[in-house]
């Protein structure tokens, strides 16, 4: 089988190199022409010998999952569903905002109409943390992605927004927030992150680079150590009760040890606060009580607080909280000084939403047929 080079970061693409008796500098070159320039014929390598180009020819691609479907929404969010194989679709999403004719918003700078272009990458094939208001959870888990997958969906999306809008980095953050658990595939994560934020791949900086984890404790200080970038943490509830219930994974590791883990995790972090999203479901976790017990709850941290209105999806069983209980919410959190954000519903039209990546996933652990056999009895 061919190696898919779009799988090896920096490291052992040198390696590779050198087993091939070429210089560490012909690795970082054909990362700029895959990366950067999107190209995925070795023949148009113009500066790279002819001799390793069919040497490359003949035992490597780059290759991203095929492409099955391609939406736009009126707002500008592009979705991609790519297929992963055995029966099993996986989604990316494009985010953009601003004027795209603006250069891109420089570090820090105030939220203006400068260009952000987002995108939305999935790092697992379903997820087996079944958190109840997710559809990606409910579909169960097939598998890990691997490194060219991860990288692959980034590397698809930015050619083709280059080709279609002409923008040489149409892409300026990324979101580990698509479909699966990416701490729980750590290894080919932190892989795909170290390409993302190579100045030879796709340079993106360590503050607009987020992963977001339902809290997964120990692998929350590993890649503190591996590979420290932007966290968001799925907290969703003010207290462990109702958390074990809309995030199973807390009876493993309940909100004192998850916010302990998010102190450690600032000290060593590209910004010094942790983002905690909390997704607002009518009637189980939006009252004016509960806003004021999250104050509580996260006290402890240095945190901005990402309110996220419920995206229904059928079957799902919760509802989004009407308006006015979000600014109520909203307003507790503001009053007790954390700054805190409601996420505007992006691609709704085309099922593109926060947490409606529904993919297609085969269930391994045969989920689907267990609750079908639960809802009988
Ligand atoms: N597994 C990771 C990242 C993927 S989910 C995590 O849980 O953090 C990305 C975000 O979407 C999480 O905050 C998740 O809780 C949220 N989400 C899931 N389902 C949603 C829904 N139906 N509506 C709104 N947000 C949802
Ligand atoms: Fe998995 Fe995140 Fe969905 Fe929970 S919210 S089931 S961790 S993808």
């Amino acid at each position: 089988m061919s190696l898919n080079l779009l799988g090896l970061n920096r490291e052992q693409f040198q390696s590779w190199c050198a087993e091939r008796g070429e210089k560490p500098f012909r690795a970082r070159q054909m990362m700029r022409w895959m990366h950067q320039s999107g190209v995925n014929d070795f023949a148009l390598m113009s500066d790279v010998s002819r001799d390793f180009r069919e040497q490359l020819s003949a035992c490597a691609v780059i290759e991203a999952p095929t492409v099955l479907k391609d939406t736009t929404a009126p707002d500008g969010t592009r979705k991609w569903l790519f297929d992963v194989g055995t029966g099993n679709a996986i989604e990316a999403v494009y985010i953009p905002e601003g004027d795209a004719d603006d250069e891109p918003a420089a570090e820090g700078a105030p939220a203006t109409r400068r260009y952000r272009g987002t995108l939305c990458v999935s790092s697992q094939a379903g997820c087996a943390l079944e958190c109840s208001f997710c559809s990606t959870g409910r579909q169960g888990f097939n598998r890990n992605l691997t490194v060219a997958e991860i990288v692959g969906q980034l590397w698809h999306a930015s050619r083709s927004l280059s080709a279609a809008t002409g923008m040489e980095r149409p892409i300026t953050n990324v979101v580990m927030m698509g479909m699966g658990e990416p701490l729980a595939n750590f290894d080919n994560v932190v892989s795909a992150m170290q390409l993302m934020l190579d100045d030879h791949a796709y340079g993106i900086s360590r503050r607009r680079l987020t992963l977001s984890t339902s809290g997964i404790v120990p692998a929350m200080d590993r890649l503190r150590d591996a590979c420290p970038v932007a966290l968001a943490v799925s907290l969703h509830a003010p207290n462990d009760a109702l958390r074990d219930e809309l995030v199973p994974i807390n009876r493993k590791y309940p909100i004192k040890e998850l916010m302990a883990a998010c102190v450690r995790y600032i000290e060593k972090a590209p910004r010094d606060f942790v983002t905690f999203e909390y997704v607002l479901l009518a009637g189980i976790n939006d009252s004016v009580a509960q806003a004021r017990e999250l104050v509580q709850t996260v006290k402890s941290v240095s945190c901005k607080i990402n309110l996220i209105p419920f995206n229904p999806f059928p079957g799902s069983g919760y509802e989004r909280s009407a308006a006015p209980a979000i600014a109520a919410f909203r307003d507790v959190l503001h009053q007790a000084g954390l700054t805190t954000t409601v996420r505007k519903t992006r691609g709704d039209t085309i099922d593109a939403a926060c947490g409606q990546l529904a993919g297609q996933v085969r269930d391994k652990t045969r989920r689907v047929q267990r609750r079908l056999e639960e809802s009988r009895t």
